[in-house]
């Protein structure tokens, strides 16, 4: 009998992208994304203003956060000045929704619930997208969205100086760094 080969497990992908139909409330698909990597994709019509899908994660407070967002993929959303939820463990698959500076979803926070509404009608077929609005003072990302009015990075633009306030992004996510 030949030996056998060297036992060489298979990588097993650290999160498998999917839709979990207990935190959606339209059809949606994961798959292949022009934008990056994986994409969310609508399989029925969405009407504007309805809730499409909670994004849902571990929480996490803002040590933890920060130690998780040091990796170089990581899906935290920050969802106060303390808790983050980690949508890598027990993701509802809306953390595969990628970033648009034209987004057809947006961030709704409401009592710890991270809820994806619907900006517009959105047709069958359509990728979800929303806008993650960094924070101009983390890491510049380049934005390869491809909208018409693409801003060129994720992070949003710093605010003119004179009000002597920070901008404060309405919702943060850390970015997944682009080397995939
Ligand atoms: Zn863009």
């Amino acid at each position: 009998m030949p030996p056998a080969p060297p036992h060489t497990p298979a990588p097993v992908p650290a999160h498998t992208p999917r839709i979990d139909p207990r935190h959606s409330c339209f059809q949606l698909s994961v798959r292949p994304s022009a934008i990056h990597r994986w994409g969310v994709y609508a399989e029925q019509f969405i009407p504007r203003g309805r809730k499409v899908i909670e994004y849902t994660g571990e929480r996490c407070n803002r040590r933890e956060t920060a130690r998780r967002a040091a990796r170089a993929l990581n899906y935290m959303f920050t969802i106060s000045s303390y808790w983050a939820l980690d949508g890598s463990v027990g993701g509802s698959g809306a953390e595969f929704i990628n970033h648009s500076c034209d987004p057809n979803i947006r961030g709704w926070i409401c009592k710890g619930h991270i809820l994806y509404m619907a900006q517009r009608d959105i047709q069958p077929g359509e990728e979800l997208t929303i806008d993650y609005h960094f924070d101009p003072d983390v890491e510049e990302v380049n934005c390869t969205c491809g909208a018409a009015n693409c801003r060129g990075t994720i992070n949003v633009k710093p605010r003119p100086s004179g009000s002597g306030r920070r901008a404060k992004a309405s919702k943060r996510k850390k970015p997944p760094l682009r080397n995939a």
